[in-house]
């Protein structure tokens, strides 16, 4: 399947004004040798290239097999997977007390641990958590935007897909994702379909929940027992619910009122510990995604939460709450011994949702949740892992969320695994967390709104060839338009510009359009002999 006239045109229209002349996006272009600026080389002809660390990979690697040399088995794998947190919530990003909602669970990883200022996610729940699983941007997998209660979704995304689970569960590791899933609640769709020894949680997300419960923010619906009826008829599964493979699917408890919703995170919250509890017992190494239904609105507090953060909104309470739970889970590594066998990743699925302004998550770049604006796609990222990643280092490193997967098998010890069928854009960063003096071997970002490939990340500098206009302050998804831009792209130099306020693509840039155009041109190729999916999400 060739790539599409629409795709083509966006990446070209970039590429072809500021590239030397190129006949046609049918060609890879060929690697130039590395130098201070193209730094990458190719990996192999299904992986993103990355920059070469030789050095790094080798003290990263020794680190790895002296741990499995004590402890007798591979190490576990913990990601903190938190649903709409802000860049700039975290105490440590600048959040925290000055925004009324203290971290110091969260914190006191960074401060032990790597604190990563250039972590970037998709714009949305679903694309994130897609990516988070196969190593591969939503436009491949087909995972474009969030699965809503009743999308005609016409082709199972998983049926050819690969998830990090099911890879690690195959080479002996305990895999489970807990939480919110939003991957999909048809047969072959659920988590144990794709891989997951375990899953315990809900399958959508929790606004799609509240709206048939919440008398006063859905007036529209709740009021009207035959809308509710209506909406609920969709087939959808309401309830908390356990599955484990080869078992099964329990409903553990039904979601009928916003107090089932409010202690959610709690439920998650005991399910993981146990499941820590479990893998410690048996000695198994365990792969585990934590995935909070907080902060995604409606936030509505757990037992003992109201009113628990000095600002005492709803949303920064469930801040609060979702402190705890990071602090209350990495006592339960402790006191099983864990601590030091477990790397523990802790980040946001997408920025802001500044739809639900003001009580709602906060970040000092341009923009949030839906936009690949700053806002939208740079999340807290913090790697931890005592004895293993040095602590108190701080770095500005790229690092793709899609680098989870790579990096979830390297350290798991199958990096062999990785499927050689398709095309995987994440990039093993285990090195970079790993070695002390470590950095990113990613070279580029590449920022996707659903179909439309909109901006990329290079280096210090940014690069849009669409915008996500927004119309009306404060509705990022709401009221926004995706627009292409004029004759030149708009470019911006991220440490003297981080909100994204002044291109300066000609008068300043026009030397880091060519480089710009050809990471373009470079990523548009791997589209050739590996097409992107539809499964029925796209826009007609
Ligand atoms: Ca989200």
């Amino acid at each position: 399947m060739k790539t599409t006239p629409a795709v083509g045109a966006t990446l070209f229209a970039m590429a072809a004004l500021w590239a030397p002349a190129t006949p046609a996006p049918a060609q890879a272009p060929k690697p130039p040798a590395p130098n201070a600026l193209m730094q990458i080389v190719p990996v192999s002809p299904n992986l993103e290239p990355a920059i070469p660390r030789p050095a790094q990979e080798q003290a990263a690697r020794e680190k790895l097999a002296a741990l499995e040399k004590r402890t007798g088995r591979k190490p576990n794998i913990l990601v903190f997977l938190v649903d709409d947190l802000g860049y700039g919530d975290v105490g440590v990003y600048g959040g925290g007390v000055s925004v009324g909602s203290p971290t110091p669970h969260i914190d006191a990883l960074a401060r032990g641990g790597l604190r990563l200022t250039s972590t970037y996610s998709q714009p949305t729940c679903t694309p994130t958590r897609a990516a988070i699983n196969t190593g591969r941007l939503p436009v491949r997998s087909g995972l474009t935007r969030p699965i809503l209660t009743g999308d005609p979704i016409k082709k199972n995304p998983w049926a050819d897909e690969v998830t990090a689970a099911k890879l690690l569960s195959d080479n002996g590791y305990r895999t489970a994702v807990v939480g919110k899933w939003h991957l999909g609640e048809a047969e072959g769709m659920k988590p144990v379909d794709v891989g997951y020894d375990e899953f315990f949680g809900f399958f959508m997300v929790v606004s799609e929940y509240s709206a048939y419960m919440d008398r006063r923010r859905y007036p529209e619906l709740v009021t009207k027992p035959d809308r509710v009826k209506a909406f609920r008829s969709t087939g959808a599964i309401e309830d908390i619910v356990e599955t484990r493979k080869g078992q099964p699917m329990k409903k553990v408890r039904p979601l009928e009122t916003v107090d089932d919703i409010a202690n959610c995170d709690q439920d998650f919250a005991n399910y993981s510990a146990d499941f820590i509890r479990r893998a410690a017992q048996d000695k198994t190494p365990f792969y585990l995604i934590h995935a909070f239904s907080k902060v995604h609105f409606d936030n509505w507090p757990a037992k003992g939460y109201q009113g628990k953060s000095p600002a005492g909104t709803p949303y920064r309470d469930a801040v609060v709450e979702v402190d705890d739970i990071v602090g209350r889970i990495m006592q339960t590594l402790k006191d099983t011994g864990q601590l030091e066998n477990t790397l523990v990743f802790f980040t946001s699925d997408n920025g802001p949702n500044e739809d639900t302004c003001p009580d709602c998550a906060y970040t000092p770049f341009r923009r949030g949740k839906g936009t690949t604006w700053e806002g939208g796609v740079r999340v807290p990222g913090i790697a931890y892992w005592p004895g293993m990643i040095q602590a108190g280092r701080e770095s500005d490193g790229l690092f793709d969320l899609l680098d989870l997967f790579n990096t979830s098998l390297a350290v798991g010890g199958i990096a062999d695994k990785i499927p050689t069928d398709r095309y995987i854009d994440g990039i093993d960063q285990s090195a970079f967390l790993l070695a002390d003096t470590g950095e990113s071997k990613r070279q580029t970002v590449y920022m996707w709104v659903e179909y439309d490939f909109t901006a990329l990340r290079f280096h210090e500098f940014k690069t849009h060839s669409k915008v996500l206009n927004v119309h009306n302050t404060f509705n990022d998804l709401s009221e926004a338009t995706t627009e292409r831009t004029g004759m030149a792209p708009w470019v911006y130099n991220l440490y003297s510009d981080p909100k994204e306020q002044l291109s300066r693509s000609t008068s300043q840039f026009e030397w880091v359009l060519i480089y710009l155009g050809k990471e373009g041109l470079r990523h548009a190729a791997t589209f050739e002999k590996y097409p992107m999916k539809d499964i029925g999400l796209r826009k007609q």
